[in-house]
């Protein structure tokens, strides 16, 4: 109760704030100028905030991933920490890599949502062609809410999580009578999306490498192939997991939370020159993203998040999927069974891990781990010694422990080290922060 009131009493002086701006500056002229990709801020700034620059660019995708920063810009939270938060929709996550290379100086941005380890990579030139641009991990944006669907061509394998109990020996199968490899895709390679399907298979036993065709295919091109026959499965954030089911093309096999409770999905990255320049106005930027994060995850709130979120404005996809999906309803499985649970969908707050906006190293470094793993990035990530130094440089919690003091987070509610702790996978495989080796090692299928 004492927080709700004391989220209560935050949101008001939102709006109050708001309008004794509005009052005192009388509207801002309405944009016209702006291209299609950039939202114009609605709420005023807070001119008397100190901070060092007023304005951030900041990439996204309209995926659920995004959410916390369209409710920071929609209601408000940024701009009454002193920040206009200008959101431009990426085209694709390579876009959102090149316009982050550019800068806002160079008509790109100056961060934004990512999959891990986009980041890391960016900031040691891996996928940037050996161009190195520092960048930060400033917050986890959000946890669970991605899957894996498959298409209804492949019903009758009955895919599920447990591949050992729905549909033994399916990819040999399937490879046999049609003559070619299982084809499952990703918008983007070698970050969450390659990553969770890789875990699932390998999890179950199935080598990745061996005994299915991973590849890069946009989505929209992803469920004409469906449709199509011509691709089984692939993997990525809601809306299109639930997309797929709604209109009958596929199934959902498994979301992220059957395979990880509570995993690291995506998070807020900024460049590092932008931060060191305006360190004030970072800590401001995780200030609005932690109460637009505290505000997604309250159950009263799912409805109005969705509303925002579906619109055309924003992501412009029908209303009941995002409300379903926000709520942690899917239907799950080939005979489409319904479950509705929140702690499976996505989390943005709470989880029963603690506070999921927090960025762990823990659980950055763990997606460093799954590059050496599969061997992504070789001569970047080859080593525990070189990942744990990538880690150290690009991931900041310092900044979101100002940011969460400073916003009023609870103490007790602020993580006080570097770690979350021993994790624990489907498959029973446990990764302890403190033994890197010791996981990987104890991975039977790797490259
Ligand atoms: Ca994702």
């Amino acid at each position: 109760m004492a927080k709700r009131l004391r989220f209560m009493a935050l949101l008001s002086g939102a709006i109050s704030s708001a309008l004794i701006l509005s009052g005192c500056l009388g509207n801002p002229p309405s944009s016209t100028s702006d291209s299609s990709a950039t939202t114009p801020v609605a709420t005023p700034v807070n001119k008397n905030a100190g901070l060092e620059v007023s304005t951030i660019n900041l990439g996204y995708i309209p995926i659920l991933e995004a959410a916390p920063l369209v409710i920071g810009v929609e209601k408000g939270f940024f701009a009454k920490h002193g920040l206009a938060v200008n959101l431009a929709k990426q085209a694709s996550w390579g876009a959102a890599r090149d316009n982050l290379v550019l800068g806002s100086v160079g008509g790109g941005i100056d961060g934004g949502q990512w999959q891990l380890p986009m980041p890391q990579m960016i900031s040691e030139g891996a996928i940037t062609n050996g161009n190195k641009v520092p960048m930060y991990i400033l917050a986890m944006l959000m946890s669970q809410g991605n899957g894996i669907a498959a298409s209804n061509n492949v019903k009758d394998a009955n895919l599920s999580i447990n591949l050992k109990t729905s549909s033994p020996g399916h990819f040999e199968t399937f490879n046999q009578k049609h003559g070619r490899r299982f084809k499952a895709t990703y918008t983007f390679p070698k970050a969450n999306q390659e990553i969770w399907i890789r875990y699932w298979l390998a999890g179950n036993g199935v080598d990745p490498d061996k005994a299915v065709e991973l590849l890069k295919v946009p989505a929209p091109e992803t469920l004409q192939g469906m449709k199509n026959g011509t691709m089984e499965a692939f993997t990525t954030g809601d809306p299109w997991p639930s997309r797929i089911t709604k209109d009958n093309i596929g199934y959902l096999v498994a979301t992220t939370s059957q395979i990880w409770k509570s995993h690291p999905e995506e998070y807020l990255a900024v460049r590092a020159d932008w931060v060191d320049q305006h360190p004030k106005a970072a800590v401001a930027l995780i200030k609005g993203l932690i109460e637009a994060q505290i505000w997604l995850d309250k159950p009263e709130n799912k409805d109005a998040a969705a509303r925002i979120l579906s619109s055309r404005k924003w992501y412009n996809v029908p209303l009941p999927v995002l409300q379903q999906s926000l709520k942690g309803q899917y239907k799950i499985g080939s005979a489409g069974k319904v479950a509705s649970d929140p702690a499976m969908g996505p989390l943005f707050w709470n989880s029963d891990r603690g506070v999921i906006s927090y960025p762990y190293k823990s659980l950055t470094l763990w997606f460093l781990l799954e590059s050496m793993r599969w061997k992504f990035f070789p001569g970047t990530v080859d080593t525990i010694e070189q990942a744990k130094a990538i880690n150290e440089k690009v991931t900041r919690e310092d900044l979101w422990k100002q940011a969460a003091k400073e916003v009023g987070v609870p103490v007790k509610d602020i993580p006080s080290g570097s770690s979350r702790g021993k994790e624990i996978f489907f498959d029973g495989v446990v990764y302890d922060p403190e033994k890197p080796q010791a996981y990987l090692s104890s991975l039977t299928i790797k490259k």
